[in-house]
């Protein structure tokens, strides 16, 4: 029944990501409206929740 990949954890399983309209990819996140790939509506810049108090 399985075709092609199936890695990435179910990243495609339940449909907790939307399309992005600033990347265009699959990876906002639907309940929490961040986007996993650029970070959206954050700065511009992905910010990483370590990276206050590394800076
Ligand atoms: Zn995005």
């Amino acid at each position: 029944m399985v075709k092609g990949t199936t890695s990435m954890g179910g990243f495609t399983k339940k449909k907790v990501h939307i399309r992005c309209r600033r990347c265009g990819k699959n990876s906002l996140h639907k309940r929490h409206h961040v986007c996993a790939s650029c970070g959206f509506p954050e700065a511009k810049r992905r910010k990483y929740s370590w990276i206050k108090w590394y800076t």
